[in-house]
């Protein structure tokens, strides 16, 4: 222990050397807190050896924050008292190309002893991917990332209201190669940024809605996924910035309109195998990986409260707007909540299933592990993937929707939330601490919006992701 702790304090020292030379002078340590908001404490470089072996103090009151900034408790957490210690993650150390003289590294939190904080949601998300490697399974998981982009106003960004006209610095259509011209030093700045963070793009497009973009990238283990769609994020608004822009990742930036999703890809292995390729076996998966999506599937509707987290992400939610909003699945099939990507033939990797539905309100570290929980469940209780539907349920009658047995996934917080709650594998995975907490801040969430039209629920979440 005292060895690894004095190679781990001479790797900071290391690292810190590397920083400085670099110019880099400060360190920003996130964690993202359970109503999906990534929250900061920075240090000085010169502090990252102390900040790497004593932490670096903050409150547990963090987990019962809301996205508005208001405190709520659970049976757990909440109030004045206690403290945490965040450890940056110093192989994720990364120099900070939208912002000079930054770095960043993604951090994991402690208590005073030094055990595992309970709420601890990257935690959460390496005890899953530990969970499935027991079971032999790995797992490549991936975020896209959805913005919408529009001019910085010559005011405070936060003075904006519900009728803040939105000021889009691109006319082109959905899709339109117009619209790259129009942003094209932008765009490219976003993905050199990226790129020389080690972040590995795959492709950037203009979206469907007014000054939406999207850009994908590489996959890798789920911990790395969740840490790497942070990272794309502040990147994409530090460079916004430098470009007099505002980049909204919120679920529904004008209510009524295309949204903005965070579809997560995940595809699984087995000694370096792809369980997406299985020669004869249907649809290419093998028995773990049907059993597996299947288990994602059924547990959907609890899933929502983690990947859909926010009373905006209901606004989001609507039919025939590819955000997936019926409990099904397709093969190819964008109206599907979770759909199975079967790739280029030859391509050994290509085979996913990516679930549709989530956006980036959720706290991805929450977002991978309670994926990986609800299909281990699903490999533990041998489930079967139903038929694939083909076509947009939504355009089916109510009655040919019965028939095919689909429903569609909570439509409210409230309700996911309600499933959230009697989920006994998550709760089982998440442990109470960490459930108690995502189920106060959803409740909290509900309860401040309850009031609110859909235009002013939009207004007041666009700049809070
Ligand atoms: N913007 C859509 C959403 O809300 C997704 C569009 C797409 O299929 O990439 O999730
Ligand atoms: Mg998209």
């Amino acid at each position: 222990m005292g060895s690894r702790a004095a190679q781990q304090r001479q790797e900071a020292r290391q690292l810190a050397a590397r920083l400085s030379a670099e110019g880099v002078r400060n360190v920003a340590l996130t964690w993202v807190d359970n109503a999906g908001i990534a929250r900061v404490k920075t240090i000085p470089a010169e502090r990252l050896a102390a900040a790497a072996e004593r932490g670096v103090g903050m409150s547990p009151v963090f987990d019962v924050f809301t996205s508005d900034d208001a405190i709520t408790a659970s049976d757990h957490l909440g109030g004045p008292d206690g403290d945490l210690r965040l450890f940056p993650d110093l192989e994720r150390v990364t120099t900070l190309a939208g912002q000079p003289g930054w770095a960043w590294a993604p951090a994991d939190r402690y208590d005073q002893l030094g055990l595992p904080h309970p709420a601890c949601q990257r935690q959460f998300a390496r005890r899953m991917t530990e969970r499935a490697a027991a079971a032999g399974l790995e797992l490549r998981m991936g975020f896209e990332t959805e913005w919408v982009v529009t001019r910085a106003p010559a005011g405070h960004p936060a003075a904006a209201g519900a009728d803040e006209p939105l000021d889009y610095p691109c006319t082109g259509p959905a899709y339109g190669m117009t619209r790259v011209v129009e942003l094209s030093d932008y765009l490219r700045d976003v993905t050199e940024a990226l790129s020389v963070q080690g972040i590995d793009v795959l492709q950037l497009h203009p979206e469907y809605a007014p000054g939406q973009f999207e850009v994908t990238t590489a996959p890798g283990d789920p911990v790395r996924a969740a840490d790497d769609v942070v990272l794309v994020r502040e990147t994409i608004r530090a460079v916004s910035v430098r470009h007099g822009l505002r980049a909204s990742f919120a679920p529904s930036v004008v209510a009524g309109q295309v949204g903005n999703g965070c579809h997560l890809h995940l595809s699984l292995y087995r000694d370096g195998t792809s369980l997406h390729r299985t020669p004869d076996a249907p649809w290419g998966l093998a028995p773990d990986a049907s059993a597996f999506l299947g288990g994602i599937l059924g547990a959907l509707p609890a899933l929502l409260a983690i990947g859909c987290p926010s009373p905006a992400s209901y606004l989001r939610l609507q039919p025939s707007h590819w955000a997936g909003v019926y409990q099904c699945w397709g093969v190819e099939n964008r109206e599907a909540a979770l759909r199975l990507i079967t790739g280029a033939p030859d391509d050994p990797d290509g085979g996913h299933a990516e679930v549709k539905t989530f956006d980036a309100a959720a706290n991805p570290y929450l977002a991978v592990g309670a994926v990986i929980a609800a299909g281990l469940h699903g490999i533990e209780y041998a489930t079967r993937l139903p038929e694939p539907q083909t076509g947009d349920p939504g355009v089916l009658g109510v009655r040919e929707r019965a028939r095919r047995g689909i429903v569609r996934l909570p439509a409210t917080l409230t309700e996911a939330a309600d499933r959230l709650e009697k989920s006994a594998p998550l709760y089982e995975a998440m442990g109470e601490v960490l459930h108690g907490a995502v189920l106060a801040v959803r409740r909290a969430e509900e309860a401040h919006f309850a009031e609110s039209e859909d235009d002013a629920i939009a207004a007041a979440t666009r700049w809070r992701w």
